[in-house]
């Protein structure tokens, strides 16, 4: 044993520190949730090391966690026998910042509590939020393989500091004793702690044990509480709804609800078990706008977790989806650049896909509600399959959703489908318009002839429109078309153009004037039938990029 060092957090623990405790006392049993989540996930590690060292998990096989309150000293203990930490893994993953997450929370954290809060709840603060319901915390861990002499004492106050000491530990893992708060001796019951255990840890695939109790008190002898079982490997008619949200939690760190799930067992050339999941809330705006590394969809292989292969098995317009996919083909020694090029992986982010669809498509069509709340959060993300995935481009277009002359307010509520539905006789285009606002879309001088004949004309407003647009030239056999570009309509009957004829000949002398007056800054100028009430407007070629995106182009210095 050698003398406690003292050690300083770095500026950001302290800040994520004050900040966990202040805005998650609301919560504050996520803590337990997060404990047990760490010390699965050292199960997890060491399962997955013993693959290719049989002896680091010998003397000891069967992989647990253990709960301990102690009321005498107030303090609660979460154990576990996994793959434990050397001092250096110490003072990197519960001394600093390590991962780049943790900096990206930081700075997308507004001062709104309510919302920072649910940010944290996606984020998962991890470790730290023991200090919610301890003013102390004293965490105790040997690596596995390493000797006894190796053990590691990390404790601290929350404050600031902590202090680090070589300890002898008997065995291999990780213990964290909370020292806990005066107000929080409900978490010293044990019928509280298995209360919490079963609702929010119940599918953590390790066994979860508490004390056995007798006439009131604890005994020696210990009993598994949760249900240990792999989730997505039980019979479907075996899961309640209970049992997949609460799966979904503890896979997501989500506070709230899943949307919907998909659950299937494939079987045949390979087989492989999909759980897939889309999330109730929008999670990170580094997630939506995709700047975020992605994170969320685990590959288990024969129910022994590999790596999080979001990256691998979905595509980027799918990123938002969390869940497990676990294979019984896949050599346990794969690699992240094996996953790249595998055949067996690619069919099965082929499965991915198709069941994410699926599940969407059946949603617009059971639970319109439930779709458009999704559509509003993730609808964006969605429209780039519309490029990324040319395979499911017209799949992609069926789940989206659009605002337009039709529809009520700024709301994306129209489907393709709906337009289709809504077309007058002889008309066979989809008609849209693009602009930096609903506003200016719906106002847009270049779509009055339209509007004036009745015909519905989509308002695209969002950044992505225009560039998505230009991929879905077609949708159900009917052209998409921008409303401000070329002619609009050859399609008339012989008196109207006879009165259009005489209409455009009437007008050449000021046509020629403006011509004259405008020279080279336009290449034509017409006399037009689009317009009803405006006197003129600016038209594009049927070639040229509309009027929006050429803005765009120039603001990001084109
Ligand atoms: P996360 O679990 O999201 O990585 P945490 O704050 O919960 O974040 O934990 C930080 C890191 O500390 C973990 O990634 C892991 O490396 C380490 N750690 C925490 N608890 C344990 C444990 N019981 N056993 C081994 N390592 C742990
Ligand atoms: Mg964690």
């Amino acid at each position: 044993s050698s003398k406690p060092e003292t050690r300083a957090f770095e500026a950001e623990v302290s800040q994520v520190l004050h900040l966990v405790t202040h805005s998650l006392y609301s919560h504050k049993e996520i803590f337990l949730r997060e404990l047990i989540s760490n010390a699965s996930d050292a199960c997890d590690k060491l399962r997955f090391a013993a693959l290719s060292d049989a002896a680091l998990t010998a003397d000891d096989a069967e992989l647990r966690i253990e709960i301990v309150a102690d009321k005498d000293a107030r303090t609660l203990t979460i154990r576990d026998n996994g793959i434990g930490m050397t001092r250096d893994e110490v003072i990197e993953n519960i001394g600093t910042v390590a991962r780049s997450g943790t900096r990206r929370f930081l700075e997308s954290l507004s001062g709104d509590a309510r919302r920072d809060t649910q940010l944290i709840g996606q984020f998962g603060v991890g470790f730290y939020s023991a200090f919610i319901v301890a003013d102390k915390v004293t965490l105790t861990t040997r690596k596995a393989g390493a000797p006894a002499g190796e053990g590691v004492r990390w404790e601290s106050g929350g404050s600031g500091e902590y202090t680090l000491e070589t300890v002898d530990a008997a065995q291999r893992g990780t213990t964290a004793t909370l020292h806990l708060k005066e107000d929080e001796s409900e978490f010293l019951d044990v019928w509280k702690l298995r209360d919490l255990i079963t609702r929010y840890s119940d599918h953590v695939a390790f066994p979860i044990r508490l004390p056995k109790m007798h006439e009131g008190a604890p005994t020696d002898e210990f009993e598994t509480v949760n249900h240990a079982a792999a989730l997505w490997t039980r019979p479907k008619n075996e899961l309640k709804d209970e049992d997949y949200q609460g799966f979904y939690k503890s896979i997501s760190h989500d506070f709230g609800d899943a949307l919907a799930w998909t659950h299937n067992r494939v079987e045949g050339s390979q087989s492989y078990t999909l759980l897939l999941y889309v999330p109730e809330k929008p999670p990170f705006d580094a997630v939506l706008s995709g700047r975020d590394e992605r994170k969320g969809l685990k590959l288990y292989i024969r129910r022994v977790f590999i790596m999080d292969a979001s990256e691998q098995l979905l595509p980027s317009y799918l990123r938002f989806v969390r869940g497990v996919v676990d294979s019984d083909d896949l050599p346990l020694n794969v690699s992240r650049e094996i996953l790249q090029e595998n055949r067996l992986v690619a069919q099965i982010r082929g499965a991915c896909v198709k069941r994410t669809l699926d599940l969407l498509e059946k949603l617009a069509k059971d639970e319109p509600e439930k779709f458009a709340r999704f559509s509003a959060t993730f609808g964006n993300v969605l429209k780039e399959g519309i490029a990324e995935d040319g395979a499911n481009r017209e799949r992609i277009a069926k789940l989206l959703r659009f605002a337009s002359t039709a529809s009520e307010g700024e709301a994306k509520t129209v489907s393709l489908d709906d337009y289709i539905g809504r077309m007058q006789a002889g008309q066979d285009t989809i008609w849209y318009i693009t602009a930096d606002s609903h506003a200016a879309a719906k106002g847009s001088p270049q779509i009055e002839g339209l509007r004036a004949k009745g015909v519905e004309v989509l308002l695209l407003s969002d950044r992505i429109d225009e560039w998505m647009i230009g991929y879905l030239g077609e949708y159900a056999g009917k052209k998409l078309r921008h409303a401000g570009k070329g002619e609009v309509d050859a399609e008339v009957d012989g008196s109207e153009a006879e009165r259009r004829k005489q209409a455009a000949e009437a007008a050449q002398p000021v046509v020629q004037k403006l011509a004259g007056l405008l020279g080279g800054r336009v290449s034509e100028v017409r006399v037009s039938h689009r317009l009803t009430q405006s006197p003129s407007c600016l038209v594009l070629g049927e070639h040229d990029m509309a009027l929006h995106m050429q803005r765009l182009l120039r603001e990001a210095g084109h």
